[in-house]
């Protein structure tokens, strides 16, 4: 990457953010297409948010990432929302335009393109979203806009029903909630068309986890697991195994942050580039990992 006086900086912004791929994922991009940007990573703490966006604006950052815990927070100290980031209520992408913020949400769709892209019918048929954290609240936005029946269980099954009750609100009464015990969830799982691992488990380093005995998945069913650390999840291989349809969360981070890029060159984000940086950056963190 080289840097120059005019060279247009994007940063993340996020409490952890070390962990990020985002600065492989995006400098390998922008060097791909030879183009004047760099990405960087702040750690901000939540009560420095307001702060760290005034010191964008001042030093003319022109984009912006926004992640855990600041994506709700951040949108009070915006100029402007983006139809995408106003109903989730969450933004997770920002451009400064005209010494303007504007946010933008590209979480959700990011997760649609990629089921659909995987030639999956979300349109039609029967949706289950295990978890009611941030990323399952995501997705649920993304697929009210389209699907018709969708299921969303948790462990803590009043987050669930907390969710449900504003998709509910929002985009008529498509979702369900319920309790995620095994019992319950090899039960909707019969008839289910599509499964979607919104949960943390399954995440390094207890990457031997799953939520779902292999005895319940089937070639008929699409199997998206949003953990992307490791890359191909217990869920994943058993499903893979079961001859069902698997989408990584790889793709779904690639997804997102393929539209942030484009949101800040105009240009096509080079997805091929933006995944072979992703995995290096994997494989280099596993290998740190396993060196202490
Ligand atoms: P979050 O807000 O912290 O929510 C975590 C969810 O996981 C909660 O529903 C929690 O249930 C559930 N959970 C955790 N441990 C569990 C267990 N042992 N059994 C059952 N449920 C359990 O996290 P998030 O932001 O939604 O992220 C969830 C996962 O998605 C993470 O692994 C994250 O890395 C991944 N993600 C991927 C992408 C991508 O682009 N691929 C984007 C966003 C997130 P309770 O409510 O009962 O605690």
């Amino acid at each position: 990457m080289k840097v120059f006086g005019d060279t247009k900086l994007c940063v993340l912004m996020g409490d952890p953010v070390e962990h990020s791929l985002s600065p492989a994922m995006q400098n390998a991009a922008f060097g791909h297409l030879n183009l004047n940007y760099a990405y960087m990573a702040f750690r901000i703490a939540i009560e420095n948010l307001k702060d760290a966006l005034v010191g964008a604006k001042t030093l003319n950052i022109l984009g912006l990432n926004i992640t855990m815990p600041l994506k709700t927070r951040v949108i009070e100290f915006l100029d402007e929302i983006d139809q995408s980031a106003q109903s989730v209520g969450a933004v997770n992408t920002v451009l400064q335009k005209n010494g303007r913020l504007i946010g933008y949400n590209t979480d959700g769709i990011g997760a649609l393109n990629v089921l659909e892209s995987s030639g999956t019918e979300v349109a039609h048929g029967k949706i289950v979203i295990l978890g009611a954290g941030g990323a399952s609240r995501a997705v649920g936005h993304a697929l009210g806009e389209k699907a018709e029946k969708i299921i969303i269980m948790n462990r803590t099954a009043e987050k669930a029903r907390a969710i449900v009750e504003e998709l509910n609100r929002i985009y008529g009464e498509k979702f369900r909630h319920g309790e995620l015990t095994a019992r319950c969830l090899q039960e909707e799982l019969l008839d289910a068309d599509v499964v979607v691992n919104a949960t943390s488990v399954g995440m390094r380093p207890h990457e031997n986890e799953t939520l779902i005995g292999k005895e319940f998945l089937r070639s008929d069913l699409t199997v998206f697991d949003l953990v992307y650390n490791p890359l191909k999840t217990r869920l994943l291989q058993e499903a893979e195994a079961a001859g069902a349809k698997t989408v990584d969360g790889l793709s779904m981070l690639i997804s997102q942050g393929a539209l942030s890029f484009e949101i800040w060159t105009g240009r096509k984000a080079p997805i091929d580039v933006m995944r072979d940086a992703c995995i290096k950056a994997l494989s280099n963190k596993g290998e740190s990992e396993n060196h202490g």
